[in-house]
This record gives C-alpha cells, structure tokens and sequence, in this order.
C-alpha cells in the first residue's frame, strides 16, 4: 500500500471508505483519482488479445495489437516489447500483469515476478516465468535509467498494472520502473525483487540512498550526480 498522506487534499473523496491500491493517477494532473479524472475524464485501458490460459505460448500470442516482441535495446536482456504502430499517449494503462499467484518466497527469484502488498506484512508474489500460464507483460524490460523509462508499474485492486508515464512512440522499446510511493513502502523487498529481476541479466549497481538498482556503472553515478548530489564526490 503506497502512502497518499501528501496528495490528500487533491483527491476528491473520503480516504477512510477506500483502499490505498484504489487509486489510478492521472499523470496529466499529477493527482489520484477513482473512477476518472475530474478534468481528463475515465482512464484508457489496453486490452491483451484474448488467450486461454495455458496455452502453449500464450504470453506472446496475449500481446495487443500493434506491438510486437522482439530483441530489446538492452544488451543481455533477450527479448523486449515494442511499440510499432501509433504513439501511445501518456496515462495508457496495461494489464493486469498475469502470472501464477504463490506465497513463496522463491517466487521473488525467477525475474519475472512482481510482489503485491495484501496487508500490513502480508505479500504475494505473481510469477510469469511460465510462458504458458503469463501474458505479455513478461517481456517488458526494467528501464536502466530514469530517461529511459516510460511505463510505471503500479498496484491496482491487488494486481500489478503498467501505465505510461510520457509518450511512447512508434519504434521505441517499452520500459518500465516501479512507482515511487509503492517502492518506499516495501522498501527493502522491492530493492531485493529489483535486484532479481536485474541479475540473470546484467550486473548490478544498487543506489545507496534509495531503493533503485542500475545495470552500469556510469547510470548510477549519473542517478548519484542527479539526485544525491551531497553524496557525489
Ligand atoms: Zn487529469
Ligand atoms: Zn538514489
């Protein structure tokens, strides 16, 4: 559960009545907001292409219209999703992300997992390493770096949705980060699912000031020069 204490007085309804994962944020307004934006209206979603589940291959075949899955721009990263046929606006949602459902610990290790916040202490993994019981989801590639980044990944009615955070256009490479209101909550086992899902792929470069991982040496010391600057030298 993220926290919304600093943004209370912008959302129009009562806090008590509703759950923190509720929310959807309307990147436009930089506010929360339940069942639309009071100026942009109801929040768009993309629909996955329908597929049974369990079906052999089935998070590709799951994949919308006008995207396709192949190599990332990622070194080491395998394969990627990419936009190929119109811009896609800011504030699109993506998903649910669709997995295997555990309790287990274990699942933080597979790389394809997310964490979901069902209480106070209480965690569930969903786990899309089987490419038969996942959607598309799974391919999206963790972005290295904050200008690379263009989708958030978020808690919505205890499932994890991607939602673009700037315009994605035709030919670029969709990348996401986690929201920063949800990181700081979960802290330490965000930073270790992060750790995870960056280490089959590439080396790993944690920030010591805050719970963000890069894959090189030289984004982190950007991220530091940027964002830590007393801690730079
Ligand atoms: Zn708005
Ligand atoms: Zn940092």
């Amino acid at each position: 559960a993220y926290s919304l204490r600093q943004r209370e007085k912008k959302v129009y309804f009562e806090i008590d009545e509703l759950q923190d994962d509720d929310y959807l944020f309307c990147e436009e307004c930089q506010t929360f907001f339940v069942e639309e934006c009071p100026v942009h209206g109801p929040p768009v979603f993309v629909n996955d292409t329908v597929v049974a589940w369990g079906q052999e291959g089935r998070a590709q075949l799951t994949l919308p219209e006008g995207m396709s899955i192949s190599p990332s721009q990622i070194p080491k990263a395998g394969l990627g999703v990419w936009n190929e046929a119109k811009a896609i606006l800011k504030g699109v949602h993506f998903g649910p992300y669709e997995g295997e459902i555990t309790e287990e610990e274990e699942a933080a290790h597979s790389g394809y997992s997310w964490v979901i916040t069902k209480g106070k202490n209480y965690y569930e993994y969903i786990d899309a390493k089987d490419e038969d019981k996942s959607n598309w989801m799974r391919y999206v590639n963790c972005a290295r770096e904050e200008e690379e980044q263009n989708l958030v990944a978020f808690q919505h009615h205890g499932k994890i949705f991607y939602r673009s955070c700037r315009q994605i256009l035709p030919g670029r490479e969709l990348l996401v980060w986690y929201g920063d209101d949800y990181g700081k909550e979960l802290g330490i086992k965000w930073n270790s699912m992060w750790k995870n899902r960056q280490e089959p792929k590439d080396d790993c470069y944690p920030c010591p000031c805050c719970n963000i991982a890069f894959t090189g040496k030289e984004y982190l010391e950007k991220h530091m020069k940027r964002k830590h600057p007393s801690r730079y030298v």
